[in-house]
């Protein structure tokens, strides 16, 4: 109950494990995609079908990569369960990227196969390696899904590998905020271990909510899909969770606030983990009333910053939903740290405790371990900590240090363990020698009733090295000398923005839901 695990010798020993497991829940419904559904019966049997096929007739063999490149159909899941079970390498590549974006994945990650939607499929015909198309036209060469599945037996099994928890699993691109997205190399033992952290996450979010985990363990738990599966929240904190504890999943082509609250109302949605975005946007649709939501009993969110107002506006508009914030990083195997419950609600900036498996430090530079209070470096260590980034030797040498990943995240601990995110610390602005938390910033300039999003940037000054700028979307006009004068009374003078851009529009995310400083900065600079 929130103590530290070292050793967790119940989770899956590796994906093959865990299909097994998921074998279990038989005729339980595991995959809804519009009027489509899938058991976990079909689900086992499709992926050994297609795991099979992979193996004698595309020559897939251990430690080979295979690219996946769709959206959230059921096929995703399929796929990536095929690909870990012919002990493949599963790369799972960002569908919101261009078809160039597309061909760098597949050529860094090596792919020898790439199984694709119509939509991402078009672009990449005669660059792909093996082609394998699920819905939509297969371009000249491919083949289609339906047809490399072939006949599906009932007694197929998986085509016989040795696996072992040091093997590697799974290439995740990192959301590529502060650089170029970065080839995340998991492995079977990362992956075992995510399902059981999260359903302890889970247990614990009921427990500090004042729920009771032994009577919501018999009820059927069905969770709307929000993210892509391409990134760890979509494919590890839901994904195999669900496949682990016997859940419905129910898929949706595109995050869409008001498709989401049908879809709550129709399939009786129990739970729905997301980036802090979907949250929002659900509560501020103007429907939202009109749908019966009543079978919603928890909310999850995490993967970037949440908006300082979200909990305050979950207390007040689903006040008996049980709200959590997970943090988590492609390299941590989705969530590591979370807050629930009463802890949330007391401290609300906190983005909680440590998972069972997962050991915390904040470290100065040279990786020292800090006090309570005192800002460094968040650094994580446990099974769930990546093997390494894929073909990126110095950037796994400066990230991955004496056995401790660190993060790239500024934070504090308090000394009841509870941790804060300060920064990121590519974001922090130094002004003068003074550091400026950029979130810091942006948290006062959202207590403004007519500011609805913000983001904080360096600006380069001759002088000082940079000044702080901020990029804001208001509801209604402002003047940069009223948003300076109400900052004032909350933050430091030189912490005060010296520059104000207004947009129209939403300011840009990346799946993963966090706003693209670098192409604001590009937009306002031209830097
Ligand atoms: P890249 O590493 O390519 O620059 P990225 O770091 O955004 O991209 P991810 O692995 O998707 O890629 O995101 C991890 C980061 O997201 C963390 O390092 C942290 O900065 C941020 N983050 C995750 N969860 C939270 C949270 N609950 N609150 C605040 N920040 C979060
Ligand atoms: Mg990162």
């Amino acid at each position: 109950h929130g103590g530290t695990v070292k050793t967790w010798k119940h989770a899956p020993k590796d994906f093959r494990a865990l299909l097994e497991i998921s074998r279990f829940h038989g005729d339980k419904v595991f995959l809804t995609y519009e009027d489509e559904h899938i058991t976990y019966e079909e689900h086992y049997r499709r992926a050994c079908t297609l795991a099979r096929r992979l193996a004698e007739e595309y020559g897939v063999a251990k430690g080979d990569r295979v690219a996946i490149a769709m959206r959230n159909y059921p096929e995703w899941v399929i796929s990536f369960s095929a690909v870990l079970a012919a002990g493949a390498i599963a790369v799972p590549l960002n569908a919101w990227w261009t078809p160039q974006e597309l061909e760098y994945g597949l050529s860094d990650s090596g792919a020898k196969v790439l199984i694709a939607d119509g939509e991402r499929a078009a672009g990449l015909a005669g660059v792909a390696p093996a082609l394998i198309v699920t819905r939509g036209e297969a371009p000249e060469g491919a083949r289609s899904f339906a047809d490399v599945l072939g006949e599906v037996a009932p007694d197929v099994t998986p085509p016989p590998v040795e696996l072992s928890p040091e093997d590697p699993a799974t290439i995740f691109y990192t959301s590529g905020t502060t650089g170029r997205p970065k080839g995340a190399l998991g492995s079977h033992r990362n992956l075992g271990q995510s399902p059981m952290t999260v359903a302890y996450g889970m247990y614990r979010v009921m427990l500090k909510a004042g729920m009771d985990p032994g009577a919501a363990a018999g009820q059927r738990r069905v969770t709307l899909l929000t993210v892509p599966l391409f990134h760890v929240t979509g494919c590890f904190a839901v994904m195999t969770t669900t496949m682990f504890t016997g859940g419905g999943l129910v898929l949706m082509y595109k995050w869409d606030a008001g498709r989401a609250l049908e879809l709550i109302e129709r399939e009786r949605i129990t739970g729905l983990t997301g980036v802090p975005t979907n949250v929002w946007q659900l509560l501020s649709h103007p429907d939202l009333e009109k749908y019966d939501i009543s079978s919603l009993s928890a909310l999850g969110y995490g993967g970037a910053p949440a908006p300082p107002k979200l909990l305050e506006r979950i207390t007040e508009q689903l006040p008996s939903r049980a709200p959590s914030n997970g943090y988590g990083m492609t390299e941590t195997t989705a969530l590591a740290i979370s807050n629930a419950g009463a802890d949330y609600l007391a401290k609300p900036d906190s983005i909680g405790l440590p998972m069972a498996v997962v050991e915390v430090k904040i470290a100065d530079p040279l990786g020292a371990e800090l006090p309570p209070g005192a800002v460094g470096e968040l650094c994580m260590r446990g099974p769930n900590v990546i093997l390494g980034y894929w073909n990126r030797p110095e950037a796994t040498a400066e990230t991955f240090v004496g056995g401790w990943l660190h993060t790239g995240d500024l934070a504090r601990m308090d000394d009841e363990g509870f941790v804060f995110i300060v920064d990121r610390a590519k974001d922090m602005v130094i002004r003068g020698g003074e550091n400026v938390y950029c979130a810091e910033v942006e948290a006062a300039l959202f207590e403004h009733p007519a500011v609805q999003d913000a983001a904080v940037i360096g600006i380069p000054h001759e002088e000082l090295g940079e000044e702080v700028g901020a990029v804001v979307r208001l509801s209604s006009p402002v003047p940069a000398e009223e948003l300076q004068a109400f900052l004032r009374e909350r933050i430091a003078p030189f912490k005060v923005p010296v520059t104000f851009w207004t947009r129209e529009t939403e300011l840009p995310r990346n799946p993963g839901g966090k706003i693209l400083k670098t192409s604001l900065r590009r937009e306002v600079l031209g830097t």
